[in-house]
């Protein structure tokens, strides 16, 4: 893409009404817009960065068997009657028609999988299935003050699980376990994120949290020291022992949040009466699962924990762009040599952000740049036009290298360059 087309820009001052480092950067960067407290738009670099997201999240749920469908946001107030959610769930939006008809905006779809999901299923040979979305959710959040991290409106993956025995739900959880590290991993988050123990005594081998250590985070978890196993502060403040090594020193640390997986048994099967006939025709309740992450709130995260004082660092496997090439001075030959870059580039399968604007000095691309966060960065300018060269340098990294410019493709598409 070629940035003087970019019809975003970035911002020089931190906006006055964000106080999350998430939010911040992302919208200094243009990213994102914030249209009020808690509800953003996703701009070209931000869409971008989403879509990555998206579709790692989508790779991983297919590869565990998961079928992707798209729910509807506005639905009918009897489904969360059913449930009892429609008065005991403090964040639920409410809407009314021009008749006065109640509806409730998906603040999570159990409402609407469950009955869905009755009307195809009725047999043992039905089962297991496994079905998500992607998909954005409403949430009456009322302290949201994390940027990203804590949308009022925002997207999420919800994957729910339908299965005979608890012991085929307890396989898929750990299956689905396994999914989400893949995707922290691929998102470049895992280094910093725990697979955390969540609500409450006995219940906790229900549900685990996958919670990034940060300072941006809301949340508090307890790591221990000796085995590495964190705690939510709901359980900790129940058992203060480790409940894998049974010892007690712990470090305590703030966190976000990032993903949770939770086995429902038949909380939602029971209220719609959801079953099924085994093979001698008895009718079993079917038990589920539940599995989220957010996918704003991935993006919040990793800006939490990938920058530095100038600006993001993107992780290579969801950053907007491959390559940040920027042309400094107008001569001709510079951009003639700068579009041949950038088209060998784009022929070579990557996705080059081309900075070709005119009237910006070198100084302010470079600090753009930095802000943006792009992994890789290719200057070309007199100097090292000079050298018949340009200069290559990791986001992440203070080192600069002068290649070739015969040499220049090849160099930036070998893979070495990110070790
Ligand atoms: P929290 O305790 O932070 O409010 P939650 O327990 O309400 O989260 P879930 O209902 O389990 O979250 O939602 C699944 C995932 O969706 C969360 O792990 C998180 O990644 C994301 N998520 C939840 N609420 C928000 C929000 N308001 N904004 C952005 N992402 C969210
Ligand atoms: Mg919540």
């Amino acid at each position: 893409m070629r940035q003087s087309i970019l019809f975003t820009k970035t911002i020089k001052e931190s906006p006055k009404d964000e106080k999350s480092v998430n939010a911040r950067l992302l919208v200094r960067a243009g990213f994102v817009d914030k249209l009020m407290a808690g509800v953003y738009s996703f701009l070209p670099l931000g869409f971008l960065v989403l879509k990555k997201i998206e579709n790692i999240i989508r790779e991983e749920m297919n590869s565990i068997g998961g079928q992707e469908i798209l729910m509807p946001t506005l639905q009918p107030r009897a489904n969360w009657m059913t449930t009892g959610r429609w008065e005991k769930m403090d964040d639920l939006f409410k809407v009314k028609d021009a008749s006065r008809k109640d509806f409730a905006l998906g603040a999570t779809h159990e409402e609407v999988i469950v009955p869905l999901v009755k009307k195809f299923v009725s047999s043992y040979n039905d089962l297991p299935l496994y079905v998500y979305q992607i998909q954005n959710k409403f949430r009456m959040e009322l302290r949201a003050k994390s940027g990203l991290l804590r949308g009022k409106e925002f997207m999420m993956k919800d994957l729910y699980s339908f299965h005979l025995t608890e012991k085929d739900l307890d396989g898929y959880y750990e299956k689905v376990k396994a999914a989400y590290i893949k995707i922290f991993k691929r998102v470049g988050i895992w280094k910093k994120t725990h697979l955390t123990f969540a609500s409450g005594g006995s219940f906790s081998k229900y549900s685990q949290e996958f919670q990034t250590i940060s300072d941006g985070g809301e949340d508090i978890i307890f790591v221990c020291k000796n085995c590495n196993q964190a705690i939510n502060r709901e359980i900790f403040d129940e058992v203060k022992i480790c409940p894998n090594c049974r010892r007690k020193d712990f470090n305590e640390e703030k966190a976000i949040e990032v993903g949770n997986i939770f086995k429902l048994m038949n909380k939602y099967s029971k209220p719609f009466d959801l079953f099924v006939l085994d093979e001698k025709g008895r009718k079993k309740e079917v038990v589920m699962g539940t599995y989220g992450i957010g996918l704003g709130r991935i993006m919040g995260t990793v800006v939490e924990v990938c920058h530095d004082e100038k600006g993001i660092i993107w992780p290579e496997e969801i950053a907007p762009f491959h390559f940040h090439l920027i042309q400094a001075g107008q001569g001709s030959k510079t951009e003639k040599i700068a579009r041949r870059i950038y088209d060998d580039l784009q022929k070579s399968g990557f996705a080059v952000l081309y900075d070709d604007r005119k009237g910006k000095s070198l100084g302010e691309k470079l600090v753009d740049a930095d802000l943006i966060g792009v992994p890789v960065r290719v200057l070309l300018s007199d100097r090292t036009l000079n050298a018949n060269s340009a200069e290559v340098k990791l986001r992440s990294k203070k080192e600069t290298e002068l290649i070739r410019l015969p040499a220049l493709n090849k160099f930036l598409v070998s893979r070495k360059l990110y070790v």
